[in-house]
């Protein structure tokens, strides 16, 4: 076997033995190359399963969290879905081989750059990137069957929960970013917003207002 194709399966094993066992999940992330979203210095380890520096002092999280994450979002063929935090655009390519539509929003308009120069390269034409402060989630597009955060909130953001469709599922990471955080499921039924917690996480902070480059 080819180093190459050796370093592919201990990725996906790594994902595997976290506990994701949702076959379309697991093919979404045989689909997506991560080495398309780590370049330069860090390249060589874009298969390990740990979180890597991009641009703008931010990081691409660890491939066993995106599996997690995604998994525990349960995206439906037919969903419209909103990602909160771009960063190297590496989880929105996975949401995008799964959902319909995708819209994911970065404060960093470098990065927003970058990752739609990847989506291009690789023909992911259901994703769209913005350059806005997704705190206030993407009013425009709601409702939402689907919202990912990539970024620490103290709280769930008010506007993303108002933008959470019946029936909806929001997953994301709440607490103070120089702590550990607890990754959150909020699910909207009729009667209101119903919070699972699934385990402990570490996230770069939601930072309100758009960046500097
Ligand atoms: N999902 C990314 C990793 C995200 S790191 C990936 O797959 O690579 C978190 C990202 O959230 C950073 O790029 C950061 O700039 C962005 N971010 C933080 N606060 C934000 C806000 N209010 N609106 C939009 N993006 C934000």
């Amino acid at each position: 076997m080819t180093d190459a194709a050796e370093q592919k399966m201990q990725f996906l094993f790594a994902i595997r033995s976290k506990g994701v066992t949702d076959t379309r999940v697991l093919h979404a992330m045989e689909q997506i190359d991560r080495g398309v979203f780590v370049r330069g210095h860090f390249a060589p380890r874009a298969y390990e399963d740990v979180p890597l520096p991009i641009a703008c002092g931010q990081t691409i999280s660890q491939p066993s969290i995106v599996a997690i994450m995604t998994q525990a979002l349960n995206v439906q063929p037919r969903d419209k879905v909103l990602e909160i935090g771009t960063g190297s655009g590496y989880q929105a390519a996975i949401l995008s081989r799964l959902a319909r539509r995708v819209y994911t929003v970065e404060r960093h308009k470098r990065l927003a750059v970058e990752a739609q120069k990847r989506f291009d390269e690789l023909g992911l034409t259901n994703v769209t990137v913005l350059t806005t402060d997704g705190s206030h989630g993407l009013p425009e597009q709601a409702p939402f069957d689907r919202i990912l955060v990539t970024a620490a909130a103290e709280d769930p953001p008010g506007p993303l929960l108002a933008q959470l469709r019946v029936g909806g599922i929001m997953i994301l990471p709440v607490g103070q970013s120089d702590h550990v955080q607890r990754l959150i499921k909020v699910t909207r039924t009729e009667n209101g917003l119903d919070y699972d917690e699934l385990r402990q996480v570490r996230f770069v902070p939601l930072v309100e207002g758009l960046g500097q480059e």
